[in-house]
């Protein structure tokens, strides 16, 4: 499918250059998480991930876990933390690798490492701790946050220790929570969040100014639809909100592995099946079409029914909304062309 997606892009692309080539791969690599161009990336993160369970006795899908958090971050925020692996995402800076009074900040002795506190270690055994190893960057992460104990309940424990921040907890919960249900990293495809068809309308509304709560700008797309109309998750990913909210009335927040909060507002309800901690896939009917909102719990009819879907992305402490109507565009049209194919 992601090999299909970047081929059909480079066809559907009236001047099909080499600048557009680069930019839809670049774009293809920042969805699905992936900075290999082997054959099967995700078979051989697993293999990397299987490996350093066996190693660090921690599951596979905390390690998982813990790569793609880092991961996301390093995508948030890539001039604060540059690639170090070739696969990995784990970002680990100078001073915390070799330690702090370490006087040599290239350090990749694991016995001066060891000795000056840093938490650099060398997984693979060939002797070094290099800060450039893929095995080494998670080893020495895992091996370090697995200090407290390795099992679900005492990895978390650790997770706090190190990171000393209860956002980046609940994210690796939710990351290891979706990875284990599924048992697979392979976990990247998308839906349109209504079932598509004639009966909806939207356009690129981004920043527009609202009526109503002060002077906020628009962070989202407004898809209008009648009350009633499923309204279905777009990603796989983890319920972390659910219920009423002053502004988007009936409202459920869902975390995916891209560590990006879908946000679908004013709906009429939610599938009764659901709950905040549950998993979700594509194309799952989550709630309703509605106009809930703007008021105390239960008020509704103050503007036309619609879907209200932002997109925010974590970058750490602060989540910023970014305009979803592209990505709005391209999952319709994958659903037309799949439901085409059949
Ligand atoms: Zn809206």
């Amino acid at each position: 499918m992601t090999a299909a997606f970047v081929a059909l892009t480079l066809l559907l692309s009236p001047t099909c250059s080499t600048a557009k080539a680069s930019s839809a791969i670049t774009q293809f690599r920042k969805d699905d998480s992936i900075n290999t161009t082997s054959q099967n990336p995700y078979d051989t993160q697993r293999e990397l991930y299987n490996k350093l369970s066996i190693v660090t006795d921690v599951e596979w899908y905390w390690v998982a876990a813990v790569d793609q958090y880092e991961r996301s971050m390093s995508k948030a925020r890539p001039k604060a933390r540059p690639l170090l692996g070739e696969t990995v995402g784990v970002f680990i800076d100078k001073e915390r690798w070799a330690g702090m009074l370490n006087p040599d900040d290239e350090d990749n002795s694991p016995l001066s490492i060891q000795w000056f506190n840093g938490i650099g270690k060398d997984g693979d055994g060939n002797g070094v701790a290099e800060r450039n190893s893929d095995f080494d960057l998670l080893y020495s992460l895992i091996r370090h946050v697995s200090g407290q104990g390795t099992s679900d309940e005492q990895f978390p424990i650790g997770l706090w220790d190190y990171y000393q921040n209860s956002r980046s907890v609940q994210r690796i919960e939710q990351f290891a929570a979706i990875y284990k249900h599924y048992g697979k990293l392979n976990l990247y495809d998308h839906a349109f969040p209504l079932p598509i068809g004639n009966n909806y309308s939207y356009k690129d509304t981004w920043g527009d100014k609202r009526g109503w709560g002060g002077r906020r700008i628009h962070e989202g797309t407004d898809i209008f639809a009648g009350h009633g109309t499923p309204v279905r998750s777009t990603c796989y990913g983890i319920i972390e909100i659910m219920g009423w909210n002053r502004f988007g009335g009936w409202r459920i927040g869902i975390r995916d592995l891209n560590n990006h909060y879908h946000y679908y507002a004013h709906l009429s309800g939610f599938d009764k099946t659901i709950k905040v901690g549950d998993i979700v896939e594509p194309g799952q009917v989550v709630g309703w079409v509605g106009s809930s909102g703007y008021g105390n719990p239960g008020t509704s009819g103050k503007f036309p029914p619609h879907l209200h879907y932002g997109v925010y992305s974590d970058r750490g402490l602060i989540e910023w909304a970014f305009d979803p109507y592209p990505m709005l565009r391209r999952w319709e049209q994958a659903e037309w062309r799949s439901r085409r194919s059949k």
